[in-house]
C-alpha cells in the first residue's frame, strides 16, 4: 500500500487525505492544531464555494453540512456613487448553488472522520527537518500548509506573480441579527458592495459554529480609510469599526445591520497578504522533493472568493494525478505534471483576481453597468466565480466585451 503524508489540514488537505484514504492509500496528516481547538478557535475565511467546488466535495461524500448550510442562489453587485447611493445594484443567478459552511466546523469534523476511518493524524506543527526526515520514509510529501511558514520551501514564481505587497487588508465578522436585503428579501446571496478608490465589502449567508449566520467581509485598499483594524483586539471593537465604515460607505448594507450581534469570541479576523504564485516542487535540504498543495503554491486575494475553491479543485486534480501514476515513483516530472494540470484551471482563478485588484478599465466597467439592464449579463457574472475561465470570453478585452453586449442587447 502506497504511504502519503499531507502536511496541514485544511480544505485542500483534508480533502486529498480523505480522498486518497477512500482509495486505499495508507494517510497520515499532520495537523497544527486538534479538531478541538480549530472548531472553538477564530475564524479563518469566509470560504463561500461554488458549485464545481462544492461538487467535488459531494464526489467523496463530504458534504455533510449540505442540508444545514443556507443556499446561495445569487450573487449581487453593488457600486457606490460619490453621494453614498447605488450607481449600480443587481443581482444575478447561479445555476448551481454556492454554500459557505465555517471551516472551523467543516475541518474540525472532516479530521474526525478522518481518524473514525482509520487514518492517522499527528498533531504537529511540521517544521522543514521533520519533512526531511519523512520525505525519505513516505512515498510521497504534500505540503497543504496554507500561507504558513513552510511556503519558504516553495520558491515564488515572479513571471506569475505581478503583486509583492497585499492588495488588500482584511477584515472579517461574523454576525447573527442581519436583516434581508429588501430588494430580494427571499434570496440568499453574496453581496459585492464596490466602494471606488476604498475598496468592497461582502455580505454573505454562512453556516457556523452557532448554526446560521452572516459574514460582513471588508477588503480595504492598504492605507485607505478601510485599513484601520491593525491592532484591534477586541472583536466588540472590530465589529464595531465595521459597522462605522458600513454607515458611511455603504449604508444600503448597514440598514439592515443595526442590530447585529458578534456570533461568538472568535468571529472576528483581521489581516493581509501578497498574492504570489510559487514554484510547486519544494526541496528539502537533505535532497528530499515535496508537492505544493492549493494556497501554498497559489494564493490569491480574497477578492473573488476563490481559495477554498481552488484548493478543492487542486486536492481533486492531485487526487486523480496520483491515482493514475499507479505504482510508479512521484519524481519530480511527476509532480510538475501534477501541478501543470491543476494550473490549467488555477491560471484563471489568479489572471481574473489580479485583474479585480486593480482599478477596473472602462469596458468592465460598462459591463458591471450593463448587467443592471441585462439579467444575462448578470447571471453570466455572477456564473464566473463557479468558473472562472468563462471571463476569458467576455471580461479582459474590450472588444470581446463589446462583442458580447451586442449580442444579449436587445434589438431596436
Ligand atoms: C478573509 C478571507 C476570506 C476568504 N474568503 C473566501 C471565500 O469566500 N471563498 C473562497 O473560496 N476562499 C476564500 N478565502 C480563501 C480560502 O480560505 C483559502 O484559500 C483556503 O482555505 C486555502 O485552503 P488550503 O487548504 O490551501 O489552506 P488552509 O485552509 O489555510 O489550510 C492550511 C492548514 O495547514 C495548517 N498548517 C500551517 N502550517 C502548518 C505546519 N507547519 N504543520 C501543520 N499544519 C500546518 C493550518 O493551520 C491550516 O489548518 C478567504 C481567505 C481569507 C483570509
Amino acid at each position: 500500500m502506497r504511504k502519503i503524508l499531507v502536511v496541514g489540514a485544511g480544505q485542500s488537505g483534508l480533502q486529498l487525505a480523505l480522498g486518497l484514504q477512500s482509495r486505499g492509500y495508507e494517510v497520515t496528516l499532520m495537523s497544527n492544531r486538534t479538531a478541538d481547538e480549530v472548531r472553538s478557535g477564530r475564524v479563518m475565511s469566509t470560504q463561500c464555494m461554488f458549485h464545481t467546488a462544492l461538487q467535488h466535495e459531494r464526489d467523496l461524500g463530504l458534504n455533510f453540512w449540505e442540508d444545514q448550510a443556507p443556499r446561495i442562489e445569487g450573487l449581487g453587485v453593488s457600486v457606490a456613487a460619490p453621494d453614498g447611493a447605488r450607481a449600480v445594484d443587481w443581482l444575478g443567478r447561479l445555476d448551481g448553488f454556492a454554500q459557505s459552511v465555517d471551516q472551523r466546523v467543516k475541518m474540525a469534523g472532516w479530521m474526525e472522520v478522518f481518524t473514525q476511518r482509520g487514518g492517522q493524524l499527528v498533531v504537529h506543527g511540521a517544521a522543514v527537518s521533520d519533512l526531511d526526515y519523512f520525505a525519505r520514509t513516505y512515498d510521497l510529501v504534500l505540503v497543504s500548509a496554507g500561507k504558513g511558514e513552510l511556503v519558504s520551501l516553495f520558491e515564488r514564481d515572479a513571471a506569475r506573480s505581478p503583486y509583492r505587497e497585499p492588495q488588500r487588508a482584511l477584515a472579517v465578522s461574523y454576525v447573527h441579527g442581519l436583516g434581508p436585503r429588501p430588494e430580494h428579501p427571499d434570496t440568499e446571496a453574496v453581496r459585492c458592495n464596490l466602494v471606488p478608490g476604498v475598496g468592497e465589502l461582502f455580505v454573505m449567508p454562512t453556516l457556523t459554529v452557532g448554526g446560521r449566520a452572516d459574514i460582513l467581509f471588508w477588503e480595504g485598499l492598504p492605507g485607505g480609510p478601510l485599513d484601520v483594524f491593525r491592532g484591534v483586539t477586541d472583536p466588540s471593537e472590530h465589529l464595531a469599526l465595521t459597522l462605522e465604515l458600513m454607515e458611511r460607505y455603504t449604508p444600503w448594507e448597514y440598514a439592515r445591520a443595526t442590530k447585529v450581534e458578534l456570533t461568538d469570541a472568535g468571529s472576528t479576523l483581521a489581516g493581509r497578504y501578497a498574492p504570489t504564485v510559487r514554484n510547486p516542487v519544494g526541496r528539502l535540504p537533505g535532497g528530499g522533493l515535496v508537492l505544493g498543495v492549493a494556497d501554498v503554491v497559489v494564493a490569491n486575494d480574497p477578492i473573488t472568493g476563490q481559495g477554498s475553491n481552488s484548493a478543492s479543485k487542486c486536492a481533486a486534480s492531485y487526487l486523480d494525478s496520483i491515482t493514475a501514476h499507479g505504482d510508479a515513483p512521484f519524481d519530480e516530472a511527476w509532480m510538475r505534471a501534477a501541478f501543470d494540470r491543476y494550473w490549467d484551471t488555477a491560471r484563471h482563478v489568479t489572471k481574473w483576481t489580479n485583474a479585480m485588484l486593480g482599478v477596473p478599465p472602462e469596458h468592465v466597467l460598462n459591463l458591471i453597468g450593463a448587467a443592471g439592464q441585462l439579467p444575462p449579463v448578470a447571471d453570466r457574472f455572477a456564473n464566473g466565480f463557479n468558473d472562472p475561465g468563462d471571463f476569458e470570453d467576455f471580461f479582459y478585452e474590450p472588444d470581446k466585451a463589446a462583442a458580447y453586449l451586442a449580442s444579449v442587447a436587445p434589438a431596436n
